[in-house]
């Protein structure tokens, strides 16, 4: 049922989007330490450490909901395709009207040729996690499409076998 509401997100047609998305004040240093906690139990069995640097004063307008899915599925592929004993690296810092968030890995690393998809709907570079049967290759196309609609953006970039590098940039609330 959640990859049928996510089809429904993703497929839905541009204008009627923005008006079932919340304007919430964010803060996103409570945002990514919350996600951070809930992830420790699922790093540890792979022993990856998970280390943060972050400001605590940034905030910015938009979704909870959405933006946790959003660095959910990040933390998740860091960990997925993280190895054994490995880390998680999330820097946050502001860069003028926009904060950029860092989430490094040591893990797997993608393909230069599939670097340029893997934001596509369903691309999934690595097959070697597709035995389990839960990956569906939704989860990057997620990830941006929650950055487009809260006006930021997301890139990649990777070096097979040493690792991945996440960056998300979404504009801050400006202070009145
Ligand atoms: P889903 O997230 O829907 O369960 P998925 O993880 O396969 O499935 P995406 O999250 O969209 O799909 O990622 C697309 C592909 O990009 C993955 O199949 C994997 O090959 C690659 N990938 C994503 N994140 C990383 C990462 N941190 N390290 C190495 N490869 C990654
Ligand atoms: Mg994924």
């Amino acid at each position: 049922s959640s990859i049928i509401s996510t089809l429904a997100l993703l497929t839905s047609d541009g204008g009627k989007v923005e008006d079932r998305i919340n304007r919430d004040t964010i803060n996103i240093f409570e945002l990514i330490d919350k996600l951070v906690k809930r992830f420790q139990n699922v790093s540890y069995k792979k022993n990856i450490s998970i280390k943060t640097k972050m400001p605590k004063d940034i905030s910015i307008v938009g979704d909870e909901n959405h933006l946790v899915k959003l660095f959910t599925n990040l933390l998740r592929n860091a960990i997925t395709y993280g190895k054994q004993d490995g880390w998680i690296k999330i820097n946050v810092l502001r860069r003028n009207n926009f904060v950029e968030i860092t989430m490094s890995d040591n893990g797997i690393g993608i393909e230069n040729k599939d670097l340029p998809y893997v934001f596509d709907r369903f691309y999934r570079a690595d097959k070697s996690h597709s035995s389990d049967g839960k990956r569906t290759g939704l989860g990057l196309a997620i990830a941006k499409w929650v950055t487009d609609i809260h006006g930021g953006t997301i890139s990649v970039t990777s070096s097979m076998g040493k690792g991945s590098v996440f960056i998300v940039t979404l504009p801050i609330k400006a202070s009145k």
